[in-house]
């Protein structure tokens, strides 16, 4: 019998339109990851829920994630989607999880700082988001997981939430394996203002699903090197988020001239945007005809997300009953509930 594949986790929230960030960042990954590994791909919609949201329209945009997912590549034949909240065992092993995860670790997180200051009221969702998160990697004893540089630290914290975990309960051995990051060139994409990570919640991102028109709205007004008063004006490619953006866009003649043209001054940074713009919006045709597509299916995609979810359970099903006999808990007389 061949050894089993080792196994990735990764999750994306439904807070808002998928974008070029998490795509090169994360999602590109995990399309060519199934491949070789067996992933398991959550929507986190329970994530999704600690920062303010509208709760009208999470099931839709819940459903528009997975679109985008699937448009990109996922193969539900060979992934497992799934909404987070459809498998309830995230929120237990949370919980219980919740017990060897100290306070202050979690208080340091840079996510947690970013996110918390920008409100007046903290609440403890936000606090407690990277258990969750541990929660959903260890339920499912991943090996690896896919994310961008943002999520690293949270991933140190799963790790040493699984050696307390193992040290407490783990009756010597190390129930939980500790899962490892693993990273994309493009490990971190910044937002079209040039002052922070492309974010969903920041309303900084070209969208994955846009239209040509949308991207072009988007890229014409982004700040590029400010010593470029005029086109006669040389700049700094490095220090432009636009050439950046090119290196995964446009083939390596065209990044060429690109800083040839930015450094020598030979065009304005208008025309470099216009270049920019029908690269990506040429890359991601295909990727926006599917969806548009899988949008005229929500049956469909529903149906995938079902089965994804009824996978998920099986295994995470089985760590739900390991963790309750190792920490102690009765187990009911009647059927087993999970
Ligand atoms: P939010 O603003 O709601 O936190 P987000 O854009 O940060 O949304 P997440 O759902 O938090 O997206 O993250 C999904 C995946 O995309 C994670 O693996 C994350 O590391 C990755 N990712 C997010 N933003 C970027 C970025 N700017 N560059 C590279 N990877 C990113
Ligand atoms: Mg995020």
């Amino acid at each position: 019998m061949l050894p089993p594949m080792p196994r990735i986790f990764s999750g994306i929230q439904p807070s808002g339109e998928l974008h070029i960030g998490n795509w090169l960042g994360a999602v590109q990954n995990w399309v060519k990851l199934q491949y070789s590994y067996e992933s398991i791909i959550c929507v986190v919609d329970l994530h999704a829920i600690t920062a303010k949201y509208e709760h009208a329209s999470l099931s839709q945009r819940t459903r528009e994630m997975a679109i985008g997912l699937l448009a990109c590549g996922i193969d539900p034949e060979r992934a497992t989607l799934f909404v987070q909240s459809h498998v309830p065992e995230h929120t237990e092993l949370q919980w219980m999880l919740n017990s060897v995860t100290p306070i202050g670790e979690l208080e340091r997180m840079t996510q947690f700082k970013d996110k918390s200051q920008r409100l007046e009221s903290v609440p403890v969702g936000l606090l407690t988001y990277p258990v969750l998160m541990a929660a959903d990697i260890l339920l499912y004893h991943a090996d690896l997981v896919p994310v961008g540089e943002d999520q690293v630290q949270h991933l140190e914290l799963t790790r040493e939430v699984a050696r307390r975990w193992n040290a407490e309960f783990g009756r010597g051995e190390s129930y939980f394996a500790e899962p490892q990051a693993l990273l994309t060139e493009a490990k971190r994409i910044m937002g079209l203002d040039g002052q922070a990570k492309m974010s969903k919640s920041l309303g900084n991102t070209v969208g994955l699903l846009d239209t040509p028109e949308e991207i072009w709205q988007k890229l014409r007004p982004a700040p590029t090197d400010p010593a470029r008063v005029t086109k006669k004006d040389p700049g700094n490619p490095e220090i432009c988020n636009i050439y950046h953006l090119h290196r995964y866009f446009s083939p390596p003649e065209t990044v060429a001239q690109v800083v040839e043209n930015c450094t020598g001054a030979k065009w304005g940074c208008l025309d470099c945007k216009r270049v920019l713009a029908d690269n990506m919006i040429a890359a991601l045709a295909p990727i926006r005809a599917r969806a548009l597509e899988l949008r005229e299916q929500p049956e469909l995609v529903d149906e995938i997300l079902a089965a994804g979810a009824a996978k998920a359970r099986a295994i995470a099903g089985q760590t739900i009953l390991e963790v309750r006999d190792r920490m102690g808990f009765l187990q009911s007389a009647g059927r087993l509930i999970h």
